[in-house]
Order: C-alpha cells, then structure tokens, then sequence
C-alpha cells in the first residue's frame, strides 16, 4: 500500500504579489475546466532532496485551484533502495549498475506497489526513476501517465537506460529540467516537455527576511556580520566542490582577510560516503577559524539556511557538476550576488555579467568574488537582475502554470 502524504494549505491568492496578476489569472483560468481533475503525484520518498521539496509546494497549490491532487509514497525495502541508489548513479554516468537480481528486486517492488496503487486517476505523474515501473502495472488506474525526470539522463551508462527506455516511452508524455538532459533516442518522442524546477518564494527556506532577523541568526552561529561573508550551501558531495570553494576563500583572503567563509551542507545519517566527504573537507578548512562548516547535526534548517544566504555578501554555488542547483535560484532570489560553475542548469540561472558570474576555476571564482567585494554597486546590480530573473522563471507559481497547460493538454 501506498503512503499518503499530509500536506499543509496554501493559496494561489498569497503568490500574486510575488508573480504578478497576470500568471494568476493565467493559471485560473486554465484550471477552470480542469476542476475536479484527480492528479496522483507518486515519489519514492517525502524527506528531503528537491521532490520533496516542491511536492509540498506544488500539491496544495494544485488543490488550492481545483485540482483534486494527492501525493502518495511508494513502499521500499533496504535492498530496493540499494539497488535505485546505483541506478541513480548510473543513469548519471556512473559504471556501476545493476545485477540481474537487483533488477529482478527493481520490477517486483515496482509490481507490488503498481498492485497496491489506490484510487482512480485523471492523470499520474511518476517522479523519478524508482517508481518508473509503476505504469506496467496499474495502466488501467489512470486515464494519463506523465513520468517526471528530476535528474540528468544525458549521458547515462547505457546498460540502464536501455532498459528504462521502453517504459519511458510508455508514458503520455516526459518532462525534463532541460532538452540536453533528455537521452538519446528518447528526444524524439513526442510527449517530451521541457519545464525547469521552481523554489517557494513564500516558504521558510525563502521567504523575505529582515537584514537583522538574518545576521541576528548568523551572529548565534559565530559569524561576525560586521565582516564580508561568503556562503555555499550544498551537500557535501565532491560535485559541489567545497574544497574549491576553500581555495577560492583563501585567495580573497590575500586581499580581503576580514572575509569569511560558511559551507553549509545537510547530511544523512545513513550515507558513509557523504561523512567520509566531510571529514576530508573539515580537515582541508585546517581548523580556520574564519570558516564555518556547519550542518544539519548543528540545527541548521530551512530558516537558517535563509539566513546565511540572506547574510551573504557573495552567495557560491561553484559545482562541477549540477542537476538544476536549486540553491543558486534561492540565492538569487535573496537578491545576492552569485558566483556558480558554468554547469548543468547553472548557466540557465546565471547569465554571465548580468544575473551573477559563472566560473571555471577557484581562481576564477576568487577573482569575480573581490570584484563583488570592492565593488557594492556591482554586487547590487547582479543582486536585482537576478532576483528578477528567479522571479520571472523559477517560482512556483510559474511551475504551477507550467503543469496546467500539460493537464490540461493531454486531457484534450
Ligand atoms: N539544502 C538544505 N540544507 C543544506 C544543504 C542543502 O536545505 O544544508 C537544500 C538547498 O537549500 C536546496 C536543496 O537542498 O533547496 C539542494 O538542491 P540543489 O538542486 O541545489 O542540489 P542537490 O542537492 O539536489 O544536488
């Protein structure tokens, strides 16, 4: 059986300030016909990463127009997520995949939550690869299938993808953050839709903070907001790159050494990997005094997270390789000027010299961050364009317009 997810109330009417009335008379008056329309978001999981994220945005949205929309959480086991976490990877890029038996695993966890699926539906959106083989299963529960990718598929190990391409091709149409992220012969099919993530303007992590409220958070945290500060908030994940980040730190300290640095990651509990990470970059900071590694383990939540970024005279987000970067459309959306790697979906949010700076290198990313830093009026100036940018482009009443139109489109 699936798990329903409990989700607060929110309202369309509270976001017209926000993104303007002409987005929220756009999105009633698509959803107009589609009152009553039962959608079934389904993912595998309701803590943390991005899907979850928006879920909680994005379903009381939808029913806050009408739409009779549910999330439900599909049932695992240890060895099931095992087998969907080198499936991740692999799909990514990654050598490793799965053993005919985890493949086995795959379809019979698939089958039984396709048996256990509840209700019937209008439309389903499956996010994410491990709930992918529901549709195999309960194709009669659904009058429409929708599968929503999350990740970037564009150079995938091909072992996988082979095998997930027949049931991609399945569906009524797939959605992706980008076209370079949709794989190779999937690109011609033609449900394919391109529509970007979106943060909550109004939810703790990014609703508008006060300059006092934001430094009175970040002084509890020994950062002297009198003093520049510099923050990246990402996993600790050796794509995100935060020992290049200290190495971009150190450079500006040369000339700045007031600076400060906080990197701010969340951590799970149950991922070795991302601990041993830690440790190594923990260890690379040499126990400077003047750089904050913070986690999750130290309280630091979605309102703490808004206070560093809000803090922030230069927000970073210097990956070497980045799925969306949701953390870069919160830090434009602060109104802070940001630096990013010139990757993934970085460079959709960031165009160079207008909205932020996009680097290749430490030295680069230490050279535009003294720029930002003798240079306040510059800082402001990417600071407006691009909270403007984040505002026209990645919020999530525009997600919502987005998932309307396909709605509804399919519905015709
Ligand atoms: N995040 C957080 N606390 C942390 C680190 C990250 O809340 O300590 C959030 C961050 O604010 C963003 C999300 O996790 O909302 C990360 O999304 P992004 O697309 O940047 O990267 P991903 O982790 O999905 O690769």
């Amino acid at each position: 059986m699936l798990q329903e997810i409990a989700l607060g109330q929110k309202s369309l009417a509270d976001y017209t300030h926000i993104a303007g009335k002409e987005t929220v008379e756009r999105i009633r008056e698509l959803a107009e016909p589609m009152k009553g329309h039962r959608v079934l978001h389904v993912s595998a999981t309701a803590f943390g990463g991005g899907v979850s994220e928006i879920l909680y945005t994005i379903v009381p949205l939808m029913r806050d127009i009408g739409i009779d929309a549910h999330w439900h959480v599909i049932f695992g086991k240890e060895e099931f997520y095992n087998a969907t976490k080198l499936l991740h990877n692999s799909l990514q890029g990654a050598e490793e995949t799965l053993s005919d038996s985890e493949w086995a695993l795959f379809d019979e966890i698939n089958a039984i939550n396709a048996e256990g699926l509840q209700g019937e539906w209008d439309t389903i959106i499956v996010h994410d690869p491990q709930p992918i083989g529901l549709r195999r299963g309960a194709e009669a529960k659904s009058r429409n299938w929708i599968w929503r990718c999350h990740i970037d598929l564009s150079e995938p190990n091909p072992a996988p993808i082979a095998r997930l391409q027949p049931m991609i091709e399945e569906y009524d149409a797939t959605v992706w953050h980008l076209p370079t992220y949709v794989p190779k012969g999937v690109d011609s099919h033609n449900g394919v839709r391109i529509i970007p993530p979106a943060i909550d303007p109004l939810s703790p992590k990014n609703m508008a903070f006060s300059p006092d409220d934001a430094a009175f958070v970040c002084k509890q945290f020994g950062i002297d907001v009198d003093r520049p500060l510099i923050t990246q908030v990402s996993r600790f994940d050796p794509w995100k790159d935060p020992m290049g980040v200290i190495d971009a730190y150190r450079d500006v300290t040369k000339e700045i050494p007031e600076a400060q640095l906080a990197l701010v990651g969340s951590m799970a509990t149950d991922d070795p990997e991302g601990w041993e990470f830690f440790q190594h970059t923990f260890e690379y900071a040499e126990a400077d005094p003047d750089i904050k590694i913070l986690n999750n383990l130290n309280n630091v939540g979605a309102i703490e997270v808004n206070a560093f970024q809000s803090q922030s005279d230069v927000c970073l987000q210097k990956s070497i390789r980045e799925g969306f970067g949701l953390t870069v459309t919160e830090a434009l959306w602060k109104g802070r000027p940001t630096i990013g790697g010139n990757v993934g979906g970085i460079p959709l949010q960031i165009s160079d010299g207008e909205t932020g700076f996009l680097v290749d290198s430490s030295e680069q990313c230490a050279e535009r961050c003294l720029e930002i830093l003798a240079d306040p009026e510059l800082g402001k100036r990417l600071g407006r364009a691009g909270k403007e940018h984040a505002r026209k482009e990645f919020l999530s009443p525009r997600l919502l317009r987005d998932w309307v139109e396909l709605l509804a489109e399919l519905d015709t």
